[in-house]
């Protein structure tokens, strides 16, 4: 379709969508019936299951012993048919590959029963382990093709759910991924590995504050999705968001987000029929999505969950993904995760917010009316600080990947530049910690509206600082820098592990000075904290992480400024990393290796895709455009001259000019593509970024000044201006 006709269908379709989905209605449906209908859950295990194969269950999914192998048998046979009679007929191991995206294979419950007939079978074993064939999914080296074999093995603590189809329903478990020598291959045995390490620790240092409970200690994720939403007719009439995801030409519109107008604006009608059968789907699946609103770019939307167990939010984060695409195209819509589809306009990222805690415990980073009172809270808090301190740069390689680069590298929330906000109150109580300790917290005031109907609305004690990558939010730190494509298995790994180091520091320490006294500790606890403050103060920055002034002054204080995925992704196998990940159990060097190895070969592989799509969109759609037009111009000035009038040929001139420059930067960039990429992923990696990409760039440069003077009925491409402004 030519992008005059793609707009077309897109308005057609806009003027005459009808909703197809009724709202959701709380008082014809109870929430109770609709939320988790979906789930094999507590309360389904509870009915289905025998008394001690349930409390078995429960045992290794709350304080995670390992399961009982005859407690699967009867767990999967009750599984398979509560699946059957919700519809489902396969089922499938989900998994979650280096890629970050879901994968699964699906197979059918039936089995031939080898005298002409079929069974329904489901055992135990098939619930715990299966083998896809698992040759393509990225390695990095940890599995030669031709010893190709992978498992997948059910994850306990995740619940399995059934997908629905109209082509067909699935059981799908959630599993993890490994080699056949049993290295991780995926996103979610390290999170469940390094959960494992921040619970350890997180115990000695309870137990120094005399909690001896043992309750498993757990992170707590919850991550804020941002997306775009463009119409599919414009979508399809656009080969690089098709196979890119993102815009690789394109001007900028007249009217951009300069306005703000979009952001908490009226939901438009359209959308809102989408979010609400989003929300729906999530809602049967247990997803307990709770906020959605507008967000600065015109188009682009965010849709939030509850914060839960950051295993199952990681699982839960991937549904959503999935869910926001799929029921997008019910919508006649395209829903694009990628974080930067469309130049000059603000990107998509995925705020991830952070805590630790349990229900005995409660949250560990609640700081309470008094912060500087609540020494277990700042324990806590002064672990956070250091190990963003220390391991900043492997926090950016967890949130780096070429998509993401159009982010963090740019003039744009937030940079690649790692800093802690701690606000105004957290801020003060760590700077008298600082001085020797702690006497006070500034108190939160209360805000005076001079409107006499309210009573006084209390303030709360730190503003918001939306330019931080790293902020203290009242009772969670807020990671910033992940992207809207990537999973927050990533981010979880890396923050529950280094966490999980500085508390073993701090615990070691404390465990030292106070031995068998507990009176001791304030005291201890004031010593070791301040000495904390006064190393790692440097990461702690109150103030505009975009100003040019903090580059400067971040970088006096010497942290690392990674602009780049192929800068970051070296963190990876850096020593200190290789041997805290090796301490903790998490990540072994030789999967740290596939790890780095994976993630440069994604990277090279995405950029090589865009550069082959530019070339192809340059040659094959906006060349001839221009040449079409400048035919056309050029024919004017004959016919003119040949009756005698002048004709001015400033347009003709430009756009023989720009046709010029679009042929030479065509030509670069194939040249630039056919060249010798180097022999490690690392310098193909580097090539990819210094000479593909500016090469790419160039190409763009002149297409979308061609954009602005070629006739809009012969410009191949729908525009910035429509795909943003028509909803
Ligand atoms: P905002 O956009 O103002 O940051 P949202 O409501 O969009 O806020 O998102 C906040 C996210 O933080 C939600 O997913 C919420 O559940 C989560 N959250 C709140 N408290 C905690 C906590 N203690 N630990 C982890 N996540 C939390
Ligand atoms: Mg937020």
């Amino acid at each position: 379709m030519s992008g005059s006709k793609a707009r077309m269908a897109a308005i057609n379709a806009i003027n005459n969508q009808k909703l197809e989905v009724a709202p959701l209605d709380f008082s014809e449906v109870s929430v109770d019936e609709i939320f988790g209908q979906n789930v094999f859950n507590n309360k389904v295990m509870k009915d289905k299951l025998p008394k001690p194969v349930f409390k078995s269950l429960m045992k290794t999914i709350e304080e995670k012993t390992s399961l009982d192998p005859d407690v699967a048998d009867v767990v999967a046979a009750a599984m398979k048919d509560w699946a059957i009679s919700k519809g489902a007929t396969h089922y499938t191991h989900v998994f979650y590959p280096l890629t970050g995206s879901t994968a699964e294979k699906h197979d059918s419950f039936v089995s031939p029963d080898g005298k002409g007939g079929a069974i329904v079978e489901f055992s135990g074993k098939t619930l715990i382990q299966g083998e896809p064939d698992a040759s393509s999914f990225p390695n990095g080296g940890l599995r030669e093709t031709f010893e190709a074999r992978g498992y997948t093995l059910w994850d306990v603590t995740s619940p399995a759910y059934i997908m629905e189809n109209t082509n067909g329903t699935t059981l799908c478990i959630p599993t993890m991924f490994i080699s056949w020598t049993g290295e991780a291959l995926d996103k979610k045995t390290p999170v469940l590995r390094s959960m494992q390490a921040l619970n350890a620790q997180s115990q000695r240092i309870l137990k120094l504050f005399g909690e001896e409970s043992g309750a498993f200690v757990s992170a707590s994720a919850g991550p804020e999705q941002e997306y775009f939403l463009v119409d599919r007719n414009f979508y399809y009439a656009r080969p690089d968001l098709l196979n890119a995801e993102r815009t690789l030409f394109g001007a900028k519109p007249p009217k951009g987000q300069e306005f703000d107008d979009h952001y908490f604006g009226a939901i438009p009608s359209r959308v809102l029929a989408y979010m609400l059968e989003v929300e729906r789907e999530l809602f049967k699946l247990g997803i307990p999505v709770k906020t959605r609103h507008n967000e600065v770019a015109p188009g682009q939307f965010e849709i939030a969950p509850v914060y839960e167990s950051a295993n199952i939010a990681t699982d839960h984060q991937q549904l959503v993904m999935v869910t926001l695409k799929a029921v997008a195209k019910k919508h006649g819509m395209e829903c694009l995760l990628h974080e930067k589809p469309f130049a000059g306009i603000n990107g998509s990222g995925k705020h991830l917010n952070w805590s630790l805690g349990n229900g005995v415990v409660g949250n560990l980073l609640d700081p309470g009316d008094t912060p500087h009172a609540n020494t277990r809270f700042l324990v806590f808090c002064a672990a956070v600080i250091r190990a963003v301190h220390l391991h900043g740069g492997l926090l950016r390689a967890a949130a780096a990947s070429a998509s993401n680069d159009h982010r963090l590298g740019a003039n744009e929330a937030p940079p690649a530049i790692l800093s802690v906000y701690l606000g105004d109150q957290l801020n003060d109580v760590f700077e008298q910690i600082k001085a020797g300790g702690a006497k006070s917290s500034k108190k939160a005031s209360t805000i005076k509206l001079g409107v006499d109907t309210l009573p006084a609305i209390p303030k709360d004690a730190g503003d918001r600082n939306r330019t931080s990558p790293f902020a203290f939010t009242g009772n969670r730190f807020e990671f910033r820098a992940v992207g809207s494509t990537h999973s927050i298995g990533g981010a979880l790994t890396t923050l529950n592990t280094i966490v999980a180091e500085s508390l073993d520091y701090i615990a070691t320490k404390l465990e030292k000075m106070v031995g068998n006294s507990p009176a001791k500790l304030n005291d201890a606890v004031t010593k070791v904290l301040s000495e904390v403050v006064k190393e790692h103060e440097a990461i702690i920055f109150n103030g505009d992480n975009y100003s040019e002034a903090w580059h400067q002054e971040a970088a006096k204080r010497g942290l690392p400024n990674l602009k780049t995925t192929v800068d970051a992704v070296p963190e990876i196998t850096k020593k200190q990393t290789v041997a805290m990940f090796k301490k903790y159990k998490v990540l072994s060097p030789e999967e740290l290796e596939s790890r780095q190895h994976t993630y440069l070969e994604q990277y090279c592989l995405t950029i090589s895709v865009e550069g082959k799509l530019t070339s192809r969109i340059g040659r094959t759609q906006i060349f001839p455009a221009a040449i079409r037009y400048q035919s056309e111009l050029a024919k004017t000035c004959a016919d003119l001259k040949a009756v005698g009038y002048k004709f001015d040929t400033d347009t003709l001139d430009t756009v023989t000019t720009y046709v010029k420059e679009l042929q030479d930067s065509l030509s670069a960039l194939d040249k630039a593509m056919a060249g010798k990429k180097g022999s490690t992923p690392l310098a193909e990696a580097k090539y990819f970024r210094d000479k593909v990409i500016p090469a790419m760039l160039a190409v763009r440069e002149v297409a979308d000044k061609l954009e602005g003077v070629v006739a809009d009925d012969l410009w191949p491409l729908p525009t910035y201006q429509e795909m943003l402004f028509i909803k």
